[in-house]
């Protein structure tokens, strides 16, 4: 599974990054950067919740 942020739609809540620091990097340019290519069976559900939590709803997941 692969996580996709969509930067027309991220604001750098970090709510993402609360989440799962091992997948979700903010950057100074307030968007979020996918840091982890692949998302381990483990990640899964954390990844899970923070396309929940994420305001924007800029979080798509892809298998
Ligand atoms: S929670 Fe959503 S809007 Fe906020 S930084 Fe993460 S992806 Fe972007």
């Amino acid at each position: 599974m692969k996580a996709i942020v969509d930067h027309s739609l991220c604001e750098g809540h970090a709510k993402c990054m609360d989440k799962v620091p091992e997948v979700f990097e903010v950057r100074e340019d307030d968007r979020s950067y996918i840091v982890l290519d692949e998302i381990p069976e483990e990640l899964r559900a954390r990844v899970g919740r923070a396309v929940q939590v994420c305001p924007r709803a800029a979080i798509s997941l892809e298998e």
